[in-house]
């Protein structure tokens, strides 16, 4: 026993992750040998299987969307994996070694990411590791638009924008288990026909097609009681256009565009509209915890067994990648070719 090692600092383990010193490209994620992170007063520490792509992380790489203060500025809003450590202060029953899946504020692109116990879930009978990493940010999104702002009820209405996209085939499925009516855009036949096969009633190509249009048309003239928008801009003014009155249009992206010309007050109020606006990253611990309860209460049990569930819900998955091949996966996402999720396996 040696008095003198007793005086060393505790050794730094060590971890595989994607880390961007400068903003850019895809070219600008490299993968290098950083220090694990350590898990603080309850939070637990993951061995990492897989993470997801979400678009956040292109904006991030880009520097346009940075972490929240002191959270991990390694990219990766998910993860799911093995459990290595319980932190201290942990209440729950989590051990060394439990199946989880977890909703980050950062860090899923590593062998191992921190989170506090209360985002953690329980990965559900029959999915793999890799079919868990697409779950928590795209579906905890869609759970929270649907049923924490927009309170989406039996029988209405919902358009949703991108309908193929990771946060759209979540909402999709969801919609249909609320007992409400999902419509979708899209911008291929091949991404309308699988929005159709999760449970849309309808899908409209907007590149071909007025979605404004076709919505009044299904809807008899009532147009849409709740439209979910990541596209904001460009789709302004057809989304007031197809607009039930008292309807609710919930924006919580703005690929197609930040800025608006037109009377897009006047066309609001003439409808009674409510624009109503959400992220979910810079929300507190708090609302993250409500919202992961709600959802593993509520929408998870429906993901394991299609006797008990009236709408057997599914990630859908449309390419894994390694963590060496980050780069592609990017360059996949930002091509628009993804239907459903792109997943990256980090371990091998
Ligand atoms: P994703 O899987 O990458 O899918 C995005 C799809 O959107 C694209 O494949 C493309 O499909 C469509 N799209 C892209 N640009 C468009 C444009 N200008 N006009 C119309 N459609 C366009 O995306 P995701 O990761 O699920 O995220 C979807 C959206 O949700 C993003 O805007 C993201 O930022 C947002 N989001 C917000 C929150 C929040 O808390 N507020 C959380 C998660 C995600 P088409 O081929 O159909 O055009």
């Amino acid at each position: 026993m040696s008095q003198h090692k007793s005086h060393e600092p505790p050794e730094t383990k060590m971890m595989l992750a994607v880390c961007v010193d400068t903003p850019g490209g895809p070219e600008s994620m490299l993968l290098k040998t950083v220090p694990r992170p350590q898990p603080k007063e309850g939070q637990v520490l993951i061995r990492v299987h897989a993470t997801a792509l979400n678009r956040a992380d292109t904006l991030q790489r880009k520097g346009l969307y940075p972490a929240p203060p002191g959270e991990s500025e390694i990219l990766g809003l998910e993860a799911a994996g093995t459990v290595a450590t319980v932190g201290p202060g942990v209440k729950g029953c989590w051990k060394q070694g439990d199946q989880v899946m977890a909703l980050l504020a950062g860090g899923g692109y590593a062998e191992y990411a921190v989170v506090p116990e209360e985002l953690l879930m329980v990965i559900p009978p029959q999915l793999t590791l890799s079919q868990a990493a697409a779950i928590p940010e795209a579906w905890l999104t869609a759970f929270q638009l649907l049923h924490f702002v927009a309170h989406v009820k039996e029988g209405e209405i919902v358009v949703v924008h991108a309908g193929a996209s990771g946060v759209g085939t979540a909402a999709v499925q969801l919609i249909r288990l609320a007992g409400a009516i999902p419509i979708v855009t899209a911008g291929s036949s091949e991404k309308l026909q699988m929005a159709e096969t999760l449970g849309a009633a309808s899908g409209f190509n907007y590149k071909q097609e007025d979605f404004s249009e076709k919505v009044h048309n299904f809807t008899a003239g009532r147009g849409a009681d709740i439209i979910l928008d990541c596209i904001g801009g460009s789709n302004w003014e057809r989304n007031i256009g197809c607009l039930a009155t008292d309807g609710r249009w919930v924006l919580y992206g703005c690929m197609g565009g930040k800025t608006v010309n037109g009377d897009i007050l006047g066309k609001l109020l003439s409808k009674r509209g409510q624009l109503l606006c959400s992220l979910l990253r810079s929300r507190s611990l708090q609302y993250k915890a409500d919202l992961v309860k709600a959802f593993s209460e509520k929408a998870l049990p429906h993901f394991s067994d299609a006797n008990t569930s009236p709408c057997l819900l599914r990630p859908v998955i449309d390419r894994t990648f390694s963590l060496e091949q980050i780069a592609e996966a990017h360059i996949h996402m930002e091509a628009n070719h993804n239907i459903g999720k792109i997943v990256i396996n980090v371990v091998k």
